[in-house]
């Protein structure tokens, strides 16, 4: 569909000699490499598609301004203005996650470094977001987005493949919620990203739903906080806290999963 370049073949190694030199890590704890190895990759893929989801604004207001539709020019629309606050709102939070994540990594990862879970919520997010913003382009230039030369289907392949690649949304935030209330993102954010009363709202609503939430609505719900958590009080605070209050309202429900 896209990374055509990118050949998808399953690799074995059957008696392979590696000499001391070249072993990575430790014998037999091969899998801590690749974990460290998909931490950053997927902190990576948040970076990506921050840039992704830019290019969408960037597109979008350009044609918005451009294009006379009934009623006037289409950037003049409530529906539009909606759809372009929305990703506003979405390239500041994901920004505010990308460098708290990136600088943290920077400073030497006090509190025991950059947790892989906090990659994880972030590639997971941005990833959803990015689709979400692809869609939004897609829909905003209308026929003529559905045209190869007009770059949307182009980023819309290229986005689709982030919710899949160095592990799909659902099996992450599976394993994200299996770690919960306790986990790494939930700590990470209370105490790094300094936001102690609103990982209290979150665990006290995981703790009350016990074994009745599903663990994707619970791991959803911690990437969220922590996006949220890295918004501080920001200008995109107000937004991301509107889609996180409404995850905490469907967890409290029966924590039906979104997706
Ligand atoms: C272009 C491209 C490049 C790639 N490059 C690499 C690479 O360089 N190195 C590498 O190692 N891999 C690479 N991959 C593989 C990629 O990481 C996997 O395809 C991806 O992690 C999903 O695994 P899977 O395909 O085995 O899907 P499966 O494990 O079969 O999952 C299928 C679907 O089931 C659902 N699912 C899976 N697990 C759960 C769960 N626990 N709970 C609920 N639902 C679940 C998800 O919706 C998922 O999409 C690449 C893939 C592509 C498309």
């Amino acid at each position: 569909m896209g990374m055509r370049a990118m050949v998808q073949n399953a690799l074995r190694f059957d008696d392979v000699f590696v000499p001391d030199t070249h072993v990575l890590g430790q014998p037999g704890a091969g899998m801590e490499v690749a974990r460290d190895a998909m931490a950053f990759a997927r902190l990576g893929i948040g970076a990506l598609c921050l840039g992704g989801m830019k290019r969408c604004a960037q597109l979008m207001l350009r044609y918005a301004s451009r294009r006379e539709v009934a009623g006037g020019r289409l950037l003049e629309h409530p529906v539009t203005l909606a759809r372009l606050d929305d990703l506003t709102g979405a390239i500041g939070a994901l920004e505010a996650l990308v460098r708290a994540l990136g600088a943290h990594d920077e400073r030497g990862g006090a509190h025991g470094g950059l947790p892989q879970e906090a990659c994880m919520a972030c590639k997971c997010v941005a990833s959803e977001l990015l689709w979400e913003a692809a869609d939004m382009l897609m829909q905003l230039l209308g026929g003529r987005g559905y045209l190869e030369p007009n770059l949307a289907p182009l980023l819309m392949r290229d986005a689709r493949v982030m919710r899949i690649l160095e592990g799909p949304t659902e099996a992450l935030y599976v394993h994200l919620g299996a770690g919960a209330p306790d986990g790494a993102c939930l700590t990470f954010a209370a105490d790094v990203l300094d936001a102690p009363d609103l990982v209290r709202q979150v665990r006290a609503a995981l703790q009350e739903a016990g074994a009745a939430c599903p663990s994707y609505a619970a791991g959803e719900l911690c990437a969220w906080t922590l996006l949220v958590a890295a918004c501080g009080d920001g200008p995109a605070a107000p937004w991301a806290r509107r889609r996180w209050s409404a995850l905490l309202a469907q967890l409290k429900q029966g924590g039906a999963p979104a997706a």
